[in-house]
């Protein structure tokens, strides 16, 4: 069932984008039978979920934290994590730099924008993510790569609504690109699109997709 589900949603998105196997709360068995169908990125919104499930599994699966982060747990994964998509201050950041340069490595980070309609807790508006790179170019953090921007979309059925929304993030991601990011290479993910929504976010210029229940089944 497992390696069905990957291999059509593979089909589906194409070169465009990658698929990101979001596998929280979901046991070990599973994401190994993911890994035999050679799945290689997986998404985690725990740290210590992430950090116990990277100990058991093969060393060349990707991880990628995609769950609001806390400060104090970022020095648990600061060693192995491949992509954090979940940054959302400046602070954070910070931290995160530290850990890095602890473990001397640089630390792959998407920024996490606010782009749904509903209330939601978490991301960053255009203003203070515009605020955000002003302060990054004025005090560089070594041991951070921003790569890209993240961003949920409405829980809608409205796809009308949801497609506005991705359109608005690949907006500001070609803003930013072309105002903090000329003649360098690192800022080229957008990571948007879940079970419900990937295929219109790929039509809308995402480069990873973060798909849980339509592989694994329902959390
Ligand atoms: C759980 C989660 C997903 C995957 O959700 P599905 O609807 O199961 O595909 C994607 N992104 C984030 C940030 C999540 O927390």
């Amino acid at each position: 069932m497992i390696a069905a589900n990957i291999q059509k949603i593979n089909q589906e998105i194409g070169q465009h984008a990658r698929l990101i196997a979001v596998s929280k709360t979901k046991p070990i068995e599973l994401l190994q039978e993911a890994y035999n169908a050679g799945q290689r990125l997986f998404g985690e919104n725990k740290v210590q979920e992430m950090a116990a499930k990277w100990e058991q599994l093969p060393k060349d699966i990707q991880w990628h934290m995609i769950g609001h982060l806390q400060s104090n747990k970022v020095k648990y994964m600061a060693g192995f994590v491949d992509l954090i998509h979940s940054v959302d201050s400046f602070k954070l950041l910070e931290v995160i730099n530290k850990e890095a340069a602890k473990n001397n490595r640089k630390i792959n980070c998407l920024l996490q924008v606010y782009i749904a309609s509903e209330e939601t807790k978490f991301g960053l508006d255009e203003g203070e993510l515009m605020e955000l790179l002003e302060r990054l170019k004025n005090s560089p953090l070594p041991n951070i790569e921003i790569k890209g921007l993240m961003g949920m979309a409405s829980n809608t059925e409205d796809t009308n609504l949801i497609r506005r929304e991705f359109k608005s993030l690949k907006q500001l991601f070609d803003k930013c690109k072309a105002t903090y990011f000329v003649g360098s290479n690192q800022f080229n993910d957008i990571s948007m699109g879940m079970s419900g929504d990937y295929t219109i976010a790929v039509e809308e210029g995402s480069t990873l997709v973060r798909v849980g229940s339509s592989i694994f089944g329902s959390r």
